[in-house]
């Protein structure tokens, strides 16, 4: 799994929704519809903007083996955290790093932390 995010068309869904609607009307699904719709327009599902990644002067920035792209170590740990389903991982910048293994935040390939650019 990687971070990228998947935008669901909120049209489409209503447009579908409403056709579920009309399908099931004076029928006990109705009324999940009916929610699901309410809650679509109340914008429950809205995806959150994707924070932008900012690389300052000084950063520790690791680069993968297989993508070459660099990342800093909050977005290493936070993909990695993603790939696991857990916040409790070994962070990258921790001194047991070296017998863990990361996930990329750029192409989602799990790699050997040894096989890391470390590039400060
Ligand atoms: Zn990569």
């Amino acid at each position: 799994m990687n971070n990228q995010v998947k935008p669901t068309d909120t049209q489409k869904l209503l447009h579908w929704i409403e056709s579920k609607l009309e399908a099931t009307r004076l029928t006990p699904a109705w009324f999940a519809y009916r929610e699901m719709q309410k809650k679509v327009l109340l914008g429950a599902f809205e995806t959150d903007t994707p924070p932008v990644p900012t690389i300052k002067l000084g950063d520790k920035v690791f680069a993968c083996p297989n993508c070459q792209e660099a990342s800093t170590a909050g977005e290493w740990n936070l993909a990695t955290s993603d790939a696991c389903g857990t916040h409790e991982i070994t962070l990258i910048e921790s001194k047991h790093a070296e017998e863990s293994f990361f996930t990329c935040p750029k192409c989602g390939s799990e790699e050997d932390y040894g096989l890391l650019v470390v590039v400060e």
